[in-house]
């Protein structure tokens, strides 16, 4: 054996594309991660209860929450270390970075980039610090790849705003505060708009997905709208259309193109140490020249991934990033992780189907992470369009 076997990351040389600041982000969150999730989440996962309020206040004072926002409270980090936050965050479990990214992402992004003054003021702060929990409801029972068909109406009645309808699938529901949800409104009131909605309101209530054996560390739940009375100024005031939740979209993507590689890294490495050290037929299976063929190739598809994160990286934080550009990432990224998760499952034996060990769930995690944010297969829509001008959606 080699005396000081390399990380799929060293192979790549990874660290020589970032920056200080970036490494000790990364390093920071790294031992975060170490300290608080991994000693824990296997049982988060198992009972399905995440302590999602305690966690919130750490990752506040973490600083990660709407890190790469401006201003309120918010770190005003690169979109890279925020990339990097991301990675860290999912090598511990999808399912706490699926927390973060629909807090900074989403709803914090949401109000940050449409919100009035007044809405900024009152939420980001207590939401960078986690005292304040988001969610962001765009998904409907009937409308998930085709957000444009959405049933939830706004309609006026006086100054007020009422709205009705059914979100599913939300992140962080049934804990949240503040819900961004997204209505239709008569088109003269410009369609498609946000809402910022406090979620004590009367008439707002949310239930949890049950059964779930993916992004079990993670809640989802159904929002219901029943006659939920707004005043006028709880509308998002500076966007209008489906472009407003796409755009918010596209940047907590951003995130998982990262994101996913750090449960594949999670995943890769757990492998490797186990093959040194598991013996069958008197050596160590990573001996076997099969073992190795594995190996090669995850840390390949793994590395690689990681060189198109750190370009789109590198292309958003120049902001000239477009949106296919994103679908490129996750396309790509949660692919490989997800293909990486499987076959280290394989290097573990029977060893690799329990809670013992990390891959499993981050296996099952990674279901969720291609439906999500757009499905694998919408984005591959995404990129024919941009490849032949014509899209296929239909
Ligand atoms: C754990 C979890 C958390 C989530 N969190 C949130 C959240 O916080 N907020 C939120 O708003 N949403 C959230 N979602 C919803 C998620 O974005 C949707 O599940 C996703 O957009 C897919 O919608 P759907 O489940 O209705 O599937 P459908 O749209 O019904 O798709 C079913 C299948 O049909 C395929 N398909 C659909 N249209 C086409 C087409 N034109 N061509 C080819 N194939 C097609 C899809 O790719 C998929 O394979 C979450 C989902 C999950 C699982």
């Amino acid at each position: 054996m080699a005396a000081n076997p390399k990380t799929p990351f060293e192979l790549y040389a990874i660290d020589s594309l970032l920056s200080e600041d970036e490494r000790a982000i990364r390093d920071t969150v790294a031992r975060f991660v170490d300290d608080h999730i991994r000693p824990e989440v296997g049982d988060w996962f198992e009972t399905g209860q995440l302590p999602a309020r305690e966690l919130a206040l750490e990752l506040g004072k973490l600083g990660v929450l709407g890190m790469h926002l401006d201003g309120y409270g918010c770190a005003g980090t690169s979109a890279v270390a925020y990339g990097l936050a991301c990675l860290e965050l999912e090598a511990g479990d999808s399912g706490i970075r699926s927390l973060v990214s629909v807090q900074g992402s989403l709803a914090m992004f949401a109000i940050h980039a449409f919100g009035s003054e007044e809405q900024k003021s009152q939420w980001l702060p207590r939401m960078a610090t986690g005292d304040a929990i988001g969610c962001f409801g765009l998904t409907e029972p009937d409308f998930g790849s085709n957000p444009a068909g959405m049933r939830t109406t706004a309609r006026r009645d006086g100054d007020d705003w009422v709205l009705d309808g059914t979100k599913m699938w939300i992140t962080n529901g049934s804990i949240a505060d503040v819900a961004v949800v997204w209505a239709r409104a008569p088109k003269e009131l410009g369609g498609i708009r946000g809402f910022v909605v406090p979620t004590d309101t009367p008439g707002f209530s949310a239930h949890d997905v049950k059964k779930k054996l993916s992004l079990r560390a993670s809640v989802t739940s159904e929002l219901v709208l029943t006659g939920v009375r707004l005043p006028a100024d709880a509308v998002l005031p500076q966007v209008q259309g489906l472009k407003g939740p796409l755009s918010c979209l596209s940047e907590a993507r951003f995130g998982i193109v990262f994101g996913s590689l750090g449960a594949a890294r999670d995943s890769l490495q757990t492998a490797i140490d186990y093959s040194v050290s598991r013996e069958q037929f008197d050596r160590p299976i990573a001996g076997f020249q099969l073992t190795q063929r594995k190996l090669a190739e995850m840390a390949v598809s793994l590395g690689n991934g990681m060189l198109l994160a750190m370009h789109l990286g590198r292309l958003k934080d120049a902001g000239v990033i477009e949106p296919e550009q994103v679908s490129v990432g996750k396309f790509n990224n949660v692919k490989s992780s997800l293909e990486i998760a499987r076959e280290c499952r394989s290097i573990l034996g029977g060893n690799g189907i329990t809670l013992e060990y990390p891959i499993i769930r981050h296996m099952n995690n990674l279901e969720s992470v291609f439906t999500y944010e757009g499905t694998h297969e919408i984005h591959t829509l995404v990129l024919g369009e941009a490849l032949t001008g014509v899209p296929a959606y239909r």
